[in-house]
């Protein structure tokens, strides 16, 4: 099963990626945290991809985010599907990922789009935690940790994303009005796109994409 996340930033995909993936034994590849990871390491490519401030909100160029999804599609945790959780953001890329799926004789089976009204998704921004170590994601009402301010997986003290600073997301939401809100149209039109309304809580939320999969009419 191959998969892809679409909708705003802050609504709450990566949440549900990380279950979508948990159920369905698949991994869930996040450009966004493959870019933060490397930044975090100070390997080359992370010192590469700083320089296109992601900390701001601009995005990374296409080319270079479709090099690390081709690298990263070919691993072998790949082999029996995947989700992207952040990719494609543009059309360009949507379309090179089209290909790199053919090239490979595979196929998108399904895009989930997740909507919610602007005012949640400001709200989740500022409530918003992530662990620097492991990459989980939490929520200060929403999804709190068991242990206030620390990881429920390893224990690290949670952080802030500088890029959840109310000015960044104001930024990336315009970033994202432009473009990658195109998507939904792209996607709908070849009949892959289904919209599920992700201001509710993560476990109706989640329980609306399992059934949503569940009654597809997969042409694998
Ligand atoms: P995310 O964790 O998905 O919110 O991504 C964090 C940041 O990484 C985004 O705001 C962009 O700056 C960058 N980024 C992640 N995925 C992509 C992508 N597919 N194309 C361009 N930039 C990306």
């Amino acid at each position: 099963m191959i998969l892809v996340l679409l909708g705003p930033p802050g609504v709450g995909k990566g949440t549900q990626a990380s279950r979508i993936s948990l159920h369905y034994e698949i991994p869930s590849i996040s450009t966004g945290a493959m870019f933060r990871d490397a930044i975090a390491r100070g390997t080359e490519f992370g010192r590469r991809i700083q320089r296109y401030r992601i900390d701001k909100g601009e995005f990374v160029p296409d080319e270079v985010v479709i090099d690390a999804v081709r690298e990263r599609i070919h691993e072998p945790d790949c082999v029996k599907g995947f989700l992207m959780d952040g990719f494609p953001r543009t059309i360009p890329q949507a379309e090179t990922f089209h290909r790199l799926l053919a090239e490979e004789k595979l196929r998108l089976n399904a895009v989930i789009n997740f909507s919610a009204p602007i005012d949640d998704i400001v709200t989740r921004f500022s409530g918003r935690r992530v662990c620097p170590v492991d990459g989980s994601t939490y929520h200060i009402t929403h999804q709190p940790p068991l242990q206030p301010g620390l990881c429920d997986v390893c224990g690290a003290q949670l952080e802030q994303r500088p890029d959840d600073d109310p000015v960044v997301v104001k930024r990336r939401l315009e970033v994202y009005t432009e473009k990658t809100a195109p998507l939904v149209e792209y996607y709908q039109t070849s009949g892959l796109l289904r919209t599920v309304d992700a201001s509710r809580e993560p476990e109706t939320v989640f329980g609306q994409v399992v059934a949503l999969l569940e009654g597809w009419q997969w042409h694998i």
